[in-house]
Protein backbone atom coordinates (compact mmCIF):
# COMPACT_ATOMS: atom_id res chain seq x y z
CA UNK A 1 0.00 0.00 0.00
CA UNK A 2 1.10 3.51 -0.74
CA UNK A 3 0.18 6.57 1.48
CA UNK A 4 0.60 9.54 0.23
CA UNK A 5 1.23 12.29 3.42
CA UNK A 6 -0.92 14.68 2.38
CA UNK A 7 -2.78 15.46 -0.78
CA UNK A 8 -4.90 18.07 -1.37
CA UNK A 9 -8.97 17.60 -1.28
CA UNK A 10 -9.96 17.52 -4.90
CA UNK A 11 -13.72 16.81 -6.04
CA UNK A 12 -16.06 17.99 -8.46
CA UNK A 13 -17.04 21.19 -6.85
CA UNK A 14 -14.43 22.40 -6.85
CA UNK A 15 -13.34 21.85 -10.10
CA UNK A 16 -17.02 23.12 -11.11
CA UNK A 17 -15.94 26.63 -9.16
CA UNK A 18 -12.28 26.72 -10.80
CA UNK A 19 -14.32 26.29 -14.19
CA UNK A 20 -16.56 28.98 -13.53
CA UNK A 21 -13.76 31.52 -12.56
CA UNK A 22 -11.97 30.75 -15.74
CA UNK A 23 -14.83 31.17 -17.97
CA UNK A 24 -16.07 34.48 -15.96
CA UNK A 25 -14.09 36.52 -18.25
CA UNK A 26 -11.70 37.45 -14.87
CA UNK A 27 -9.26 35.57 -13.07
CA UNK A 28 -7.22 37.84 -11.08
CA UNK A 29 -8.82 39.26 -7.97
CA UNK A 30 -12.39 39.77 -7.80
CA UNK A 31 -16.07 38.34 -7.19
CA UNK A 32 -14.22 34.64 -6.27
CA UNK A 33 -11.85 36.48 -3.78
CA UNK A 34 -15.00 39.00 -2.59
CA UNK A 35 -17.03 35.83 -1.56
CA UNK A 36 -14.10 33.37 -0.05
CA UNK A 37 -13.90 36.69 2.09
CA UNK A 38 -17.22 36.59 2.84
CA UNK A 39 -17.89 32.92 3.68
CA UNK A 40 -13.95 32.85 5.85
CA UNK A 41 -16.02 35.93 8.21
CA UNK A 42 -19.49 33.96 8.09
CA UNK A 43 -17.88 30.38 9.42
CA UNK A 44 -15.59 32.17 11.75
CA UNK A 45 -17.77 34.97 12.67
CA UNK A 46 -14.27 37.65 12.08
CA UNK A 47 -15.58 41.23 11.67
CA UNK A 48 -13.63 41.58 8.50
CA UNK A 49 -11.19 39.28 6.14
CA UNK A 50 -8.81 39.74 3.51
CA UNK A 51 -7.50 37.10 1.12
CA UNK A 52 -3.43 37.60 0.20
CA UNK A 53 -1.41 35.54 -2.25
CA UNK A 54 0.39 33.59 1.31
CA UNK A 55 0.05 32.67 4.75
CA UNK A 56 3.43 34.57 5.05
CA UNK A 57 2.76 37.91 3.24
CA UNK A 58 -0.39 37.96 5.65
CA UNK A 59 1.99 38.20 8.71
CA UNK A 60 4.39 40.68 6.82
CA UNK A 61 1.52 42.54 6.13
CA UNK A 62 0.07 42.78 9.45
CA UNK A 63 3.70 43.38 11.11
CA UNK A 64 3.90 46.58 8.14
CA UNK A 65 0.34 48.11 9.40
CA UNK A 66 1.34 47.76 12.85
CA UNK A 67 4.51 50.17 11.87
CA UNK A 68 6.63 47.62 12.66
CA UNK A 69 10.22 47.88 11.74
CA UNK A 70 13.90 48.03 12.61
CA UNK A 71 15.04 48.08 16.27
CA UNK A 72 11.68 46.47 17.09
CA UNK A 73 11.19 43.05 18.21
CA UNK A 74 8.22 40.81 17.42
CA UNK A 75 8.11 37.20 20.06
CA UNK A 76 7.81 34.28 18.63
CA UNK A 77 7.95 30.01 19.32
CA UNK A 78 11.29 28.27 18.07
CA UNK A 79 9.01 25.22 17.35
CA UNK A 80 7.58 27.28 13.94
CA UNK A 81 7.68 26.80 10.34
CA UNK A 82 10.32 29.53 9.27
CA UNK A 83 7.56 31.82 7.47
CA UNK A 84 7.10 33.02 11.43
CA UNK A 85 10.69 33.84 11.43
CA UNK A 86 10.82 35.41 8.06
CA UNK A 87 7.79 37.49 8.25
CA UNK A 88 9.44 39.11 10.90
CA UNK A 89 12.91 39.36 9.10
CA UNK A 90 11.34 40.91 6.40
CA UNK A 91 9.96 43.86 7.80
CA UNK A 92 13.07 44.61 9.24
CA UNK A 93 12.54 43.95 12.93
CA UNK A 94 14.36 41.04 14.92
CA UNK A 95 12.29 38.07 16.04
CA UNK A 96 13.00 37.00 19.31
CA UNK A 97 12.50 33.29 19.96
CA UNK A 98 11.09 31.19 23.36
CA UNK A 99 11.14 28.08 23.94
CA UNK A 100 7.84 25.81 23.86
CA UNK A 101 5.25 23.51 26.06
CA UNK A 102 4.87 20.29 25.89
CA UNK A 103 2.33 20.60 23.53
CA UNK A 104 3.79 21.81 20.90
CA UNK A 105 2.66 25.89 21.35
CA UNK A 106 4.54 29.04 22.65
CA UNK A 107 5.10 28.72 26.50
CA UNK A 108 3.61 31.69 28.25
CA UNK A 109 5.74 31.91 31.22
CA UNK A 110 9.05 32.46 28.39
CA UNK A 111 6.89 34.71 26.82
CA UNK A 112 6.75 37.30 29.64
CA UNK A 113 10.34 37.01 29.94
CA UNK A 114 11.06 37.95 26.32
CA UNK A 115 9.25 41.34 26.90
CA UNK A 116 10.84 44.43 26.42
CA UNK A 117 10.08 47.51 25.91
CA UNK A 118 11.06 46.86 22.23
CA UNK A 119 8.34 44.32 22.01
CA UNK A 120 5.61 45.55 19.36
CA UNK A 121 3.85 42.32 18.35
CA UNK A 122 3.94 38.42 19.43
CA UNK A 123 2.72 35.71 17.10
CA UNK A 124 1.42 32.46 18.84
CA UNK A 125 1.72 29.55 16.40
CA UNK A 126 -1.18 27.24 17.18
CA UNK A 127 0.84 23.96 15.97
CA UNK A 128 -0.73 21.39 14.15
CA UNK A 129 -4.66 22.88 14.71
CA UNK A 130 -4.12 23.43 18.45
CA UNK A 131 -4.94 26.93 19.96
CA UNK A 132 -2.59 28.84 22.25
CA UNK A 133 -3.50 30.19 25.57
CA UNK A 134 -5.06 33.10 24.37
CA UNK A 135 -6.90 34.41 27.48
CA UNK A 136 -3.05 34.28 29.16
CA UNK A 137 -2.05 36.16 26.45
CA UNK A 138 -4.50 38.72 26.16
CA UNK A 139 -3.83 39.44 30.11
CA UNK A 140 -0.30 39.04 29.56
CA UNK A 141 -0.10 42.18 26.69
CA UNK A 142 -2.66 44.06 28.91
CA UNK A 143 -0.67 43.70 31.77
CA UNK A 144 2.85 45.05 29.83
CA UNK A 145 1.03 48.46 28.50
CA UNK A 146 3.24 50.27 31.04
CA UNK A 147 6.34 49.02 28.70
CA UNK A 148 4.97 50.04 25.41
CA UNK A 149 6.48 52.59 23.43
CA UNK A 150 4.37 53.10 20.60
CA UNK A 151 5.97 54.77 17.34
CA UNK A 152 3.52 54.68 14.70
CA UNK A 153 -0.35 55.63 14.55
CA UNK A 154 -1.43 52.24 15.16
CA UNK A 155 0.66 51.70 18.31
CA UNK A 156 -0.72 54.99 19.69
CA UNK A 157 -4.40 53.92 18.81
CA UNK A 158 -3.86 50.32 20.46
CA UNK A 159 -1.43 51.36 23.21
CA UNK A 160 -0.22 47.45 23.59
CA UNK A 161 1.63 44.71 21.83
CA UNK A 162 -0.42 43.69 18.74
CA UNK A 163 -1.41 39.93 18.91
CA UNK A 164 -0.94 37.85 15.75
CA UNK A 165 -1.88 34.23 15.86
CA UNK A 166 0.01 32.31 13.06
CA UNK A 167 -3.42 30.02 12.84
CA UNK A 168 -1.26 28.33 9.07
CA UNK A 169 -2.89 25.11 10.86
CA UNK A 170 -6.27 26.05 13.20
CA UNK A 171 -9.18 27.06 10.50
CA UNK A 172 -11.97 25.60 12.10
CA UNK A 173 -10.08 24.97 15.71
CA UNK A 174 -12.66 26.63 18.72
CA UNK A 175 -11.12 28.75 21.98
CA UNK A 176 -14.05 29.76 24.29
CA UNK A 177 -16.37 27.69 21.95
CA UNK A 178 -15.56 30.09 19.41
CA UNK A 179 -13.63 29.66 16.13
CA UNK A 180 -10.35 31.29 15.51
CA UNK A 181 -10.79 34.22 13.53
CA UNK A 182 -12.45 36.55 15.92
CA UNK A 183 -10.30 35.96 18.90
CA UNK A 184 -7.16 37.84 18.75
CA UNK A 185 -5.94 40.91 17.52
CA UNK A 186 -5.65 39.83 13.52
CA UNK A 187 -5.59 35.93 12.85
CA UNK A 188 -3.81 35.12 9.99
CA UNK A 189 -4.42 31.51 8.19
CA UNK A 190 -3.13 29.70 5.59
CA UNK A 191 -4.60 27.84 2.54
CA UNK A 192 -1.24 26.22 1.12
CA UNK A 193 -2.01 22.90 -0.52
CA UNK A 194 -1.42 20.81 2.20
CA UNK A 195 -3.46 23.03 4.96
CA UNK A 196 -6.74 21.72 5.84
CA UNK A 197 -8.59 24.37 3.57
CA UNK A 198 -6.16 25.24 0.37
CA UNK A 199 -6.29 27.55 -2.91
CA UNK A 200 -3.24 26.19 -3.69
CA UNK A 201 -1.49 29.04 -2.28
CA UNK A 202 -3.06 31.53 -0.49
CA UNK A 203 -3.81 32.83 2.93
CA UNK A 204 -6.71 35.25 5.15
CA UNK A 205 -6.00 38.07 7.37
CA UNK A 206 -8.91 38.17 9.85
CA UNK A 207 -8.84 41.45 11.32
CA UNK A 208 -10.83 41.71 14.98
CA UNK A 209 -9.17 45.17 16.64
CA UNK A 210 -10.61 46.53 19.42
CA UNK A 211 -12.30 49.61 19.81
CA UNK A 212 -11.32 52.33 18.22
CA UNK A 213 -10.08 50.45 15.74
CA UNK A 214 -13.29 50.64 12.89
CA UNK A 215 -12.06 46.77 11.39
CA UNK A 216 -14.44 47.72 8.08
CA UNK A 217 -12.21 51.06 7.28
CA UNK A 218 -8.24 48.55 8.41
CA UNK A 219 -9.90 46.23 5.57
CA UNK A 220 -10.50 48.46 3.38
CA UNK A 221 -6.42 50.19 4.06
CA UNK A 222 -5.08 46.59 3.87
CA UNK A 223 -7.21 45.78 0.65
CA UNK A 224 -4.97 49.14 -0.94
CA UNK A 225 -2.13 48.08 0.50
CA UNK A 226 -2.05 44.43 -0.69
CA UNK A 227 -2.41 45.89 -4.22
CA UNK A 228 0.49 48.06 -4.45
CA UNK A 229 -1.43 51.00 -2.37
CA UNK A 230 -3.37 51.80 -5.87
CA UNK A 231 -6.58 53.31 -5.20
CA UNK A 232 -8.33 51.12 -7.70
CA UNK A 233 -8.27 47.12 -8.05
CA UNK A 234 -7.84 45.67 -11.55
CA UNK A 235 -11.21 44.27 -11.79
CA UNK A 236 -13.01 47.83 -10.97
CA UNK A 237 -10.53 49.56 -13.36
CA UNK A 238 -11.55 47.23 -15.98
CA UNK A 239 -14.46 48.82 -16.24
CA UNK A 240 -15.41 51.33 -18.94
CA UNK A 241 -14.61 54.91 -17.90
CA UNK A 242 -12.81 53.53 -14.58
CA UNK A 243 -8.84 54.23 -15.64
CA UNK A 244 -7.87 57.10 -13.42
CA UNK A 245 -5.80 55.28 -10.16
CA UNK A 246 -3.63 56.65 -7.83
CA UNK A 247 -1.06 55.43 -5.49
CA UNK A 248 -1.23 56.53 -2.01
CA UNK A 249 0.80 54.11 0.03
CA UNK A 250 4.06 51.89 -0.90
CA UNK A 251 2.28 48.49 -0.67
CA UNK A 252 3.30 45.25 -1.20
CA UNK A 253 1.69 42.99 -4.09
CA UNK A 254 0.30 39.96 -2.16
CA UNK A 255 -3.27 39.70 -3.66
CA UNK A 256 -5.24 36.68 -4.25
CA UNK A 257 -6.16 35.86 -7.99
CA UNK A 258 -9.91 34.45 -8.66
CA UNK A 259 -8.65 31.25 -9.94
CA UNK A 260 -7.12 30.14 -6.62
CA UNK A 261 -10.39 31.83 -4.48
CA UNK A 262 -12.32 29.13 -6.45
CA UNK A 263 -10.76 26.15 -4.85
CA UNK A 264 -11.15 28.00 -1.03
CA UNK A 265 -14.79 28.86 -1.89
CA UNK A 266 -16.05 25.18 -2.85
CA UNK A 267 -13.49 24.07 -0.17
CA UNK A 268 -14.80 26.25 2.53
CA UNK A 269 -18.48 25.08 3.53
CA UNK A 270 -17.79 21.63 3.13
CA UNK A 271 -14.57 21.93 5.55
CA UNK A 272 -16.98 23.45 7.77
CA UNK A 273 -19.89 21.24 7.70
CA UNK A 274 -18.13 17.94 6.73
CA UNK A 275 -14.38 17.44 6.50
CA UNK A 276 -13.53 18.66 9.41
CA UNK A 277 -15.30 16.35 11.41
CA UNK A 278 -13.93 13.45 9.31
CA UNK A 279 -10.33 14.92 10.47
CA UNK A 280 -11.73 14.47 14.11
CA UNK A 281 -12.39 11.32 13.49
CA UNK A 282 -9.35 10.08 12.23
CA UNK A 283 -7.81 11.94 14.97
CA UNK A 284 -9.93 9.73 17.00
CA UNK A 285 -9.14 6.63 15.75
CA UNK A 286 -5.38 7.20 16.27
CA UNK A 287 -5.79 8.25 19.61
CA UNK A 288 -7.87 4.88 20.48
CA UNK A 289 -5.14 2.77 18.77
CA UNK A 290 -1.79 4.40 20.43
CA UNK A 291 -3.86 4.74 24.08
CA UNK A 292 -3.40 1.69 24.35
CA UNK A 293 0.69 1.71 23.55
CA UNK A 294 3.76 2.50 26.36
CA UNK A 295 5.39 3.87 24.24
CA UNK A 296 3.06 6.49 22.21
CA UNK A 297 3.00 10.18 23.62
CA UNK A 298 -0.49 11.47 21.99
CA UNK A 299 -1.14 15.41 20.74
CA UNK A 300 -3.56 17.01 22.65
CA UNK A 301 -7.09 17.86 20.54
CA UNK A 302 -9.69 18.72 22.62
CA UNK A 303 -10.03 20.17 26.55
CA UNK A 304 -12.95 22.16 28.13
CA UNK A 305 -12.21 25.28 26.05
CA UNK A 306 -10.46 24.30 23.42
CA UNK A 307 -10.62 21.96 20.30
CA UNK A 308 -8.13 21.39 17.72
CA UNK A 309 -8.72 21.74 13.13
CA UNK A 310 -6.50 18.43 13.94
CA UNK A 311 -4.32 19.40 10.78
CA UNK A 312 -0.98 17.37 12.15
CA UNK A 313 -1.19 14.19 13.73
CA UNK A 314 1.87 14.70 15.70
CA UNK A 315 2.55 11.39 17.33
CA UNK A 316 5.63 11.33 19.68
CA UNK A 317 7.47 7.84 20.97
CA UNK A 318 8.21 8.22 24.39
CA UNK A 319 12.12 8.89 25.63
CA UNK A 320 13.55 8.29 22.04
CA UNK A 321 16.57 9.87 20.39
CA UNK A 322 16.49 11.94 17.21
CA UNK A 323 18.64 9.20 15.66
CA UNK A 324 15.88 6.36 16.80
CA UNK A 325 13.02 8.50 15.36
CA UNK A 326 15.09 8.65 12.38
CA UNK A 327 15.46 5.06 12.09
CA UNK A 328 11.74 4.74 12.40
CA UNK A 329 10.75 7.10 9.96
CA UNK A 330 12.97 4.72 7.11
CA UNK A 331 11.13 1.72 8.09
CA UNK A 332 7.75 3.56 7.90
CA UNK A 333 8.44 4.61 4.91
CA UNK A 334 9.71 1.58 3.37
CA UNK A 335 6.50 -0.12 3.65
CA UNK A 336 4.65 2.72 1.74
CA UNK A 337 3.34 4.98 4.44
CA UNK A 338 4.66 9.04 3.85
CA UNK A 339 5.09 10.68 7.20
CA UNK A 340 6.78 13.85 8.31
CA UNK A 341 8.34 15.82 10.77
CA UNK A 342 6.95 19.24 12.42
CA UNK A 343 8.66 21.03 12.96
CA UNK A 344 12.73 21.27 13.10
CA UNK A 345 13.20 24.14 15.89
CA UNK A 346 14.29 27.27 13.66
CA UNK A 347 17.92 27.36 15.69
CA UNK A 348 18.35 24.00 13.79
CA UNK A 349 17.82 25.52 10.28
CA UNK A 350 21.06 27.18 9.07
CA UNK A 351 19.62 30.55 8.45
CA UNK A 352 18.77 30.87 12.40
CA UNK A 353 21.55 28.59 13.31
CA UNK A 354 24.19 31.36 11.50
CA UNK A 355 21.91 34.41 13.33
CA UNK A 356 23.07 33.12 16.68
CA UNK A 357 20.35 31.13 17.46
CA UNK A 358 21.27 28.18 19.91
CA UNK A 359 19.20 24.88 20.08
CA UNK A 360 20.27 24.94 24.01
CA UNK A 361 18.39 27.90 24.69
CA UNK A 362 15.08 25.94 23.81
CA UNK A 363 15.02 22.14 25.44
CA UNK A 364 11.52 21.78 25.17
CA UNK A 365 11.38 22.65 21.12
CA UNK A 366 14.21 19.96 20.84
CA UNK A 367 12.64 17.32 22.44
CA UNK A 368 8.84 18.08 21.12
CA UNK A 369 11.02 17.43 17.92
CA UNK A 370 13.17 14.57 18.59
CA UNK A 371 10.95 12.41 19.08
CA UNK A 372 7.91 13.38 16.52
CA UNK A 373 6.37 11.76 13.77
CA UNK A 374 3.40 13.14 12.36
CA UNK A 375 0.79 10.15 10.63
CA UNK A 376 -1.23 11.54 7.70
CA UNK A 377 -4.57 13.07 8.25
CA UNK A 378 -6.95 13.61 5.27
CA UNK A 379 -10.68 13.17 4.68
CA UNK A 380 -9.81 10.99 1.57
CA UNK A 381 -8.33 8.33 3.89
CA UNK A 382 -10.09 4.66 4.08
CA UNK A 383 -10.44 2.61 7.19
CA UNK A 384 -8.17 0.11 5.43
CA UNK A 385 -5.54 2.94 5.37
CA UNK A 386 -5.94 3.92 8.21
CA UNK A 387 -5.47 0.04 9.90
CA UNK A 388 -2.03 -0.09 7.41
CA UNK A 389 -0.67 3.20 8.84
CA UNK A 390 -1.77 2.06 12.35
CA UNK A 391 -0.06 -1.39 11.84
CA UNK A 392 3.08 -0.12 9.77
CA UNK A 393 4.05 2.64 12.46
CA UNK A 394 3.66 0.06 15.36
CA UNK A 395 5.95 -2.59 13.84
CA UNK A 396 8.37 -0.16 12.92
CA UNK A 397 8.85 1.77 16.14
CA UNK A 398 8.54 -1.95 18.19
CA UNK A 399 11.29 -2.93 16.09
CA UNK A 400 13.36 -0.08 17.02
CA UNK A 401 12.72 0.79 20.62
C1 LIG B 1 2.33 26.73 6.28
C2 LIG B 1 2.74 27.61 7.40
C3 LIG B 1 2.96 28.99 7.22
C4 LIG B 1 3.05 29.62 5.88
O1 LIG B 1 1.95 29.50 5.09
P1 LIG B 1 2.03 29.97 3.57
O2 LIG B 1 0.60 30.17 3.20
O3 LIG B 1 2.70 28.87 2.83
O4 LIG B 1 2.82 31.24 3.52
C5 LIG B 1 3.18 29.79 8.33
N1 LIG B 1 3.24 29.25 9.56
C6 LIG B 1 3.07 27.94 9.78
C7 LIG B 1 3.13 27.43 11.18
C8 LIG B 1 2.85 27.08 8.70
O5 LIG B 1 2.75 25.76 8.91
Amino acid sequence: MKIPFSPPYINQDVIQEVNSALESGWITTGPKVKLLEELVCEYTLAPNTLCVNSATSGLMLALKWYGIGSGDEVIIPAYTYAATALAVIHVGATPVMVDVEADFNISIHNMEKAITSKTKAVIPVDIAGWPCDYEAIDALVKNKKDLFKPSSENQEKLGRILVISDSAHSIGATYNNQYLGAITDITVFSFHAVKNVTTAEGGAVCINLPKPFNNQEEYNYLRCFSLNGQTKDAFTKSKAGGWRYDIIYPGLKINMPDILAAIGVAQLPEYFEKTLDKRVEIYEYYHKFFQAKAWAVLPPYKSENKTSSCHLYALRIKDISEATRDAIIEEISKNGVAVNVHFQPLPLLTLFKNMGYDINAFPMAFNNYKCEISLPIYPQLTQKELEYIVNTVTKAVESKI
